[in-house]
């Protein structure tokens, strides 16, 4: 059954977290639809005690989105506007970024995480990078959203690029889970803010196509543009029951990377006999 994983880069510096993480607990408590949480080290400081409520009601999962948004490399970004360029931090920044992102979860939710969405995304993800393949190794962290752009370092991305494993890098412990379709700010900044009734059947058409071809769903929203002229996340709420009735399992990151490693297992057995 293919999977619909729903991932939330929590980012704000404002009141709109809040506001989000309170309605996104609702709406996957009502629907009893687990989901994934990727946060800023900045941002939960500002919000531990929402956090935490969140937390322990046992639908949303947390996991890190750096400590201060800081890009791991630099996107080279091109579209009908033209180049626009999205420069990294230097190597120094992204270990410090890491780890005190991994630190920030630990102290303040006592939390381990094991996921992190990489600030912009990149076309390729961190195929290319060992080094920083190997921070995020050192910080033990095991199922990444990097790979969100695509050879223009736009989007859409193919649903094709299923989720891999790093392992002809040397990293067959971490699994990358490509952004698919278009992130939700993007493609309602196109449709126009309030036309969220476009943004739903623009969504339905992916999970349409995931459905038809049998492919996971790796979907990506935010904090502060989920939230905009839908305050309570109706929208959330209709794309869950749609993913559900065309056949698609909710589900979180852990569990996902978890059965992605079982179903690996099983195979490598297979072979050996
Ligand atoms: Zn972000």
């Amino acid at each position: 059954m293919p999977k619909f994983l729903i991932g939330y880069d929590v980012e704000s510096q404002d009141e709109s977290t809040e506001i989000f993480l309170t309605a996104a607990s609702e709406v996957h408590k009502n629907l009893e639809a687990q989901a994934s949480i990727f946060i800023v080290g900045k941002t939960l400081e500002r919000n531990v005690a929402v956090a935490q409520k969140v937390l322990n009601e046992g639908y949303l999962e947390f996991n890190q989105h750096t400590y201060s948004h800081v890009l791991l490399k630099t996107v080279v970004q091109e579209n009908e506007e033209g180049i626009t360029i999205f420069p990294s931090g230097t190597f120094e920044e992204v270990c410090e970024e890491i780890s005190k992102g991994q630190k920030v979860l630990r102290d303040l939710l006592g939390v381990k995480g094991i996921g992190f969405t990489a600030p912009y995304n990149y076309y390729r993800g961190l195929s290319d990078r060992l080094d920083l393949l190997e921070v995020l190794r050192e910080n033990g962290i095991k199922f990444i959203r990097s790979a969100g752009r695509n050879e223009k370092d736009w989007q859409p991305v193919p649903f094709e690029w299923q989720p891999y494993f790093y392992e002809p890098q040397g990293f067959p412990e971490i699994l990358e889970c490509p952004l698919h379709g278009w992130q939700d700010c993007i493609a309602r900044e196109k449709l126009g803010w309030n036309n969220i009734d476009e943004y739903v059947k623009w969504v339905k058409k992916d999970i349409d196509y995931a459905s038809e071809k049998q492919l996971d769903f790796v979907y990506c929203s935010h904090d502060w543009s989920s939230i905009r002229h839908d305050p309570k996340l109706d929208h959330i709420a209709e794309l869950i029951i749609y993913a559900r009735e065309k056949g698609l399992e909710v589900a979180n990151s852990s569990t996902y990377y978890e059965e992605k490693v079982t179903e690996r297992k099983d195979r490598e057995e297979v072979s050996i006999y």
